[in-house]
Order: C-alpha cells, then sequence, then structure tokens
C-alpha cells in the first residue's frame, strides 16, 4: 500500500473507525485530489506539494470535528449522479432515490411535477432529467436551499422552475399531475438516536417536527394535493417509518383514493402514496 496513503489514513484513523477511515480517506483523495485507487493500489500517489497538504489537512481537521464527508467535499451522490451540497441543505439519502424511482414509474411523457421542500433540488433535478417532457417546478422555504438547487440544475442542466415557498401556507393556482416531497418528518424526542455528524451539521429546518405534531407537513401536502392535483394525479411523499398507517389513513380521510405504503430495500415502511380522484 502507498506510503503516502497509509499516512493519510492513519490520520483519519484517529476519529474513524479503521474500515470507515480506508473508505474515506480514498474518497478524498479521488475527489479533492484526483488521485485515483488504482494509483493508490499502485504505490504512486505524487508527492503532495505544499498547497496540497495544507488543504488535506484542512479536510481533515474538519473530518475529526465531525463535520460529513458530503459538505466537506461539497458533493453527494443521488441517483448515480453527483450534487452539490452545502450546510444549509440535507445531504440526499439513499432511501430518496427510491421515491424518484417510484414516480418515475408512475408517470411519462408531458406532465407536471411539483418538489416541495426540494433542498439540494436532488428529487427535482433527477425527475426532470429522468422524464425530459416534465415540466418540473420545486419550493423551498430557504434562499440557500434554493440557491444550492439552482447550481444543481444548472450543473446537470436541466429547467426547473424553483420557487422560494412554504408548502405549509402556500395556496397556488396552479396544477400538477405529481405532487412528491420528502419533508421534515423526524421527531424531536428522535434525536437522542441521531449521530452528532447529523445533528451538528445538517439543518435542523429539514429534519425535525415536533413531537405533538409529526404529521403536519403531510396534513399540507395531502390539502396542496386535493387543490392542486389534477384528476387522477398522484402524491407521493417519504415517511418517518413510525407513521405509515397514520399518513395512510391522513391521505385516504383528506379525500385521496388508492392511498398505499410502500416499503424501502430494508423493507421499512418509507413512502405513502394517493391519488386525487378522477371525478
Ligand atoms: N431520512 C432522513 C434521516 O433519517 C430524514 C429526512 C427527512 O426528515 N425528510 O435523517
Amino acid at each position: 500500500m502507498d506510503r503516502k496513503f497509509t499516512s493519510l489514513r492513519q490520520q483519519l484513523a484517529t476519529c474513524y473507525p479503521e474500515r470507515e477511515a480506508h473508505a474515506v480517506a480514498l474518497r478524498v483523495l479521488e475527489d479533492a485530489f484526483g488521485v485515483s485507487r488504482t494509483d493508490v493500489y499502485a504505490d504512486k500517489v505524487r508527492k503532495f506539494s505544499s498547497e496540497e497538504e495544507q488543504r488535506w489537512q484542512h479536510i481533515a481537521n474538519r473530518l475529526c470535528a465531525g463535520e460529513p464527508l458530503q459538505y466537506v467535499l461539497g458533493e453527494a451522490e443521488f441517483c448515480g449522479r453527483s450534487f452539490g451540497v452545502a450546510p444549509g441543505v440535507l445531504i440526499p439519502r439513499p432511501e430518496t432515490e427510491e421515491l424518484v424511482a417510484l414516480v418515475g414509474r408512475a408517470v411519462s411523457g408531458r406532465c407536471r411535477i411539483l418538489d416541495a421542500g426540494t433542498g439540494s433540488g436532488c428529487i427535482a433535478v433527477s425527475l426532470a432529467l429522468a422524464l425530459p417532457e416534465a415540466e418540473v417546478q420545486a419550493w423551498d422555504v430557504s434562499p440557500e436551499a434554493l440557491s444550492v438547487a439552482r447550481s444543481n440544475a444548472e450543473r446537470w442542466g436541466t429547467a426547473v422552475d424553483f420557487r422560494l415557498c412554504d408548502m405549509l401556507t402556500a395556496v397556488p393556482d396552479e396544477h400538477f399531475d405529481v405532487v412528491v416531497s420528502n419533508p421534515p418528518y423526524v421527531c424531536e424526542r428522535e434525536r437522542l438516536a441521531m449521530t452528532p455528524q447529523v445533528l451538528d451539521h445538517e439543518p435542523a429546518l429539514a429534519l425535525f417536527v415536533p413531537d405533538d405534531d409529526p404529521l403536519r407537513f403531510y396534513r399540507a401536502l395531502a390539502a396542496l394535493a386535493c387543490r392542486c392535483l389534477n384528476p387522477g394525479g398522484l402524491l407521493a411523499v417519504e415517511i418517518n417509518e413510525a407513521y405509515g398507517v397514520e399518513t395512510a389513513a391522513l391521505f385516504s380521510h383528506s379525500g385521496l383514493v388508492e392511498v398505499q405504503t410502500v416499503s424501502d430495500v430494508f423493507g421499512k415502511p418509507r413512502f405513502v402514496v394517493g391519488k386525487r380522484a378522477k371525478n
């Protein structure tokens, strides 16, 4: 194993478990320094310049202070593409890729899609790329998130219509064929089970709901769907696995039909879908 790599890995092993330190060191070398894995394994990591040494040190310090790797690199993988991320937006999670796939299977051709609470824009941009004839609109309440999302749309050459808009209060006059959302759904009491990496660095605004009102965003989304979906249109949301039954009941009581809870690859109830009745 390359000596340079070994010393970088050792430094990270002071704050990461051994295996993770290895994977993180490989990733940083590749993403931030353009050093391939092949070079690492072939003992061919170039000598770092003093600027590169400093940059490495800066990165290692941030990582050892508990900052998530994606924020440090400024990039996160989602649906096979790299998205820019910054501390003001939630780091895209793998389960959310399944939400994109679910919507992608349900619609085709010309249609209008709304992504409510877009964050980094990963859902909106991925859907716009998967459905080139679709018109995609995306809302967020955070100007900081919208600017990250806009640059991601630009990076991938998609035309998403971004709007500064709060799904809890918005009363739009437009119609859509799909409303999709991964809203905040983690209860405050669940903080206890979460890592400092998430709690200290990711935006609470994108994560948490009050313990006494865990479905507040789903109530707003159901109302939005009943108002804005075209007849037969689809509402598809990611949920807290603890509230599958309650979210589905809320959607049915709001008047949506064909309501279903869908499990993620780990077998956990993770999505709820429903449709606006045809007439
Ligand atoms: N799945 C995310 C997490 O576990 C939460 C995403 C959300 O609140 N929408 O941290």
